[in-house]
């Protein structure tokens, strides 16, 4: 039986078949180089086997050299197939070794063609037949070898220099893939290199009586990469279908959550959104969008803000958090989203993608704004509440100009009578009758203002000292009716505050009412000093802070966690709502302050202190530029 045809014919149909498959392969695709590179190899190993088959088979020895140099040819092919496929699919060679190696061989194959006979030998001037597994093949038995053939065996070390670099470097690398390809691949292509580089030499320099086998380690490269191949084809399908599975859950729970994941290729200015994305934004579906193009869907109120908050994220900061509007809307009311992301950069530190995932708050939002308007609502409740209490003392507040007024009014009349009439001292009644009505006009305006259901938040630069001389005025009377000295120094140095007017005011009401209420509930003669309420104010670097302090009965222990819950009162039905310190609270809390109840150190009453944090230069500044007038009320 004629073995050496039966196992070259095997050998060559094995390469075929991977040759085709891995074409298919890489042509579906076509972005991997290195997948192309296989087959070629494949291919190249084909036509060496078919000629080494030739070689043995021809019994002319111009036939002979004939084939040696077609042989070396397609040797150089696969050559630079099988180093371009080391380079591409290990990613760490030197290129400059790599590009070493193909010139050499390169000038090799060159020589091959252009000198007399072939690579290896000028001339061949007989054939010899020796017994090869069990047939009779032709070997070269006379010839003289060409001086170019070192050109030919410098390229072949050069070649495994380049392939044990790379391979090294790869195994450096660490993890166990890493390791198993260098090993295989870069291993078997070694050894195919170092084969080819003894057997060759041997048999042109006319030491080895063998036939020319280059074709049997290359199979066994082939074999080695087709296994790493075909084990990362098994690979690539299993996580594929893990791929598909885990889309299909990510899908699921963006339908469920409203979130739209998205991609921005920044380099490009493409972004990508998941399958449901579209929808959460309300963009139809379209194949190319770009950041102008999706900026139209956002509010317009919230395109320079998101824009200024993207920008940031891809030059500076990294990450990107940001809640805006959309254009869509849902039931007349505007879509919110809630976005987060994070900015990717390749190697040289360039951003280069953008990813994150957008989330539909509309629902949160509304619920927010309900609770904003029930808070203010209660608010609300709770100023005319501590209004209505008041309401006797305001009425006598009010009395007191309009008494005056009339009685000023009645005098003038009488003075009217007199002939001549005395008109310095008309000037004089008309006067004081101005400043009254002016006086009668304030109450009535602060009264407003603190009846008002929607009594403005619009922040203003708000002068502390002018907030507490107006909430004192409002209580006057109702402070000379409970006999009590009120202790206040407007501090002339304190910055301004951006503020509702309004609500800080209802904070300083409530504390004072309190106090009032305190001192004038407490049980004559317990306390042997005469009611008085201090307002201490003072600028500090931490900020800006009041204490308001009464000489009352004091917080019960058991009192003091409760004091700032809702609805929690020790006064008498109809005299409290529980609502004061709780609301009072929150409105200082939303201008970034605190407010507690502290110990008093002469262990006598209660004492509350706000603190508020130093007003920004910036609020200042802005406060300046606007000409707010800080003591009116707004
Ligand atoms: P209300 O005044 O309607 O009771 P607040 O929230 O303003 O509601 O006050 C809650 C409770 O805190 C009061 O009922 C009182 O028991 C206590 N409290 C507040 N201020 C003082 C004070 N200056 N002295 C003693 N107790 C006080």
């Amino acid at each position: 039986m004629s073995w050496v045809t039966v196992i070259w014919s095997a050998g060559m149909g094995v390469c075929l078949i991977l040759a085709l498959m891995h074409f298919l392969i890489w042509f579906r695709d076509r972005k991997s180089w290195s997948s192309f590179c296989f087959p070629v190899i494949a291919l190249g190993i084909v036509c060496m086997g078919f000629c080494e088959l030739s070689l043995m088979l021809t019994d002319s020895p111009d036939e002979f050299l004939r084939l040696v140099r077609i042989g070396h040819v397609l040797f150089g092919v696969t050559v630079a197939a099988s180093l371009l496929f080391v380079h591409l699919d290990f990613g760490t060679g030197r290129s400059w070794l790599l590009l070493l190696a193909l010139g050499l061989r390169t000038a090799a194959v060159t020589a091959n063609l252009v000198t007399d006979g072939s690579l290896h030998f000028i001339s061949i001037q007989s054939l010899e037949k020796i017994r090869f597994l069990g047939e009779s093949i032709s070997i070269v038995n006379e010839a003289t070898e060409n001086p170019w053939v070192r050109l030919g065996q410098l390229a072949a070390l050069v070649q495994i220099a380049y392939v044990i670099d790379a391979s090294t470097r790869l195994w450096r690398r660490g993890g166990g893939l890493n390791r198993h390809r260098a090993l295989s691949i870069g291993g078997s292509t070694v050894l195919l290199f170092l084969v080819g580089f003894v057997l060759v030499g041997s048999i042109s320099a006319g030491a080895l009586r063998a036939p020319i086998l280059v074709s049997f380690p290359f199979f066994g490269m082939v074999l080695a990469i087709g296994y790493d191949m075909s084990s990362n084809l098994i690979r690539t399908a299993q996580l594929a279908k893990e791929l598909e599975a885990n889309e299909r859950r990510l899908a699921l729970a963006g339908a469920a959550g409203r979130i739209a994941f998205w991609e921005w290729d920044l380099k490009n200015d493409r972004i990508w959104f998941s399958k449901d994305g579209w929808a959460v934004f309300g963009i139809e579906p379209a194949s190319e969008v770009n950041f102008e193009r999706f900026m139209v869907h956002v509010h317009e109120d919230d395109r320079s803000r998101l824009e200024e908050t993207v920008r940031e994220s891809v030059e500076k900061t990294g990450a990107y958090s940001a809640e805006f509007r959309l254009v869509a809307t849902e039931g007349g009311r505007p879509r919110w989203l809630s976005a987060t992301g994070k900015v990717e950069k390749n190697n040289r530190g360039e951003p280069v993608l953008f990813r994150g995932f957008s989330i539909d708050v509309s629902r949160r939002k509304d619920a927010e704004s309900q609770a904003a308007q029930q808070r203010r609502e209660l608010t609300h409740l709770s100023r005319v509440g501590t209004l209505g209490a008041l309401s006797g003392a305001l009425a006598h507040e009010l009395n007191q100009p309009l008494a005056a007024i009339l009685s000023n009014a009645q005098v003038g009349r009488r003075r009217l009578g007199a002939e001549p009439p005395d008109l310095a001292e008309m000037d004089e009644i008309l006067h004081d009758i101005v400043d009254d009505t002016k006086r009668a006009g304030n109450i009535v305006h602060g009264m407003r203002a603190m009846f008002a259901k929607d009594a403005p938040v619009d922040l203003q630069a708000v002068d502390l000292n002018g907030v507490v001389a107006d909430s004192l005025k409002l209580l006057h009377s109702e402070i000379i009716a409970r006999k009590t000295r009120i202790e206040f120094t407007p501090l002339p140095t304190l910055p301004p505050i951006t503020a509702s007017f309004i609500e800080l005011q209802q904070v300083f009401i409530n504390l004072i009412v309190n106090s009032l209420d305190a001192i004038s509930g407490q049980s004559a003669g317990v306390s042997a000093l005469p009611p008085c309420i201090r307002i201490i104010v003072s600028d500090t670097p931490d900020g800006i802070m009041f204490e308001v302090a009464d000489n009352g009965p004091g917080i019960p222990l058991e009192n003091l966690e409760h004091l700032f819950e809702p609805f929690f009162s020790t006064k008498s039905p109809g005299k409290g709502l529980g609502l004061g310190l709780s609301i009072s609270r929150g409105i200082v809390e939303r201008y970034g302050g605190k407010l507690i109840a502290v110990p008093p150190e002469d262990g006598c009453g209660a004492v509350f202190r706000i603190a508020f944090p130093p007003p920004s230069a910036d609020a200042k500044v802005a406060a300046c530029d606007h000409g707010v007038d800080a003591d009116t009320p707004h």
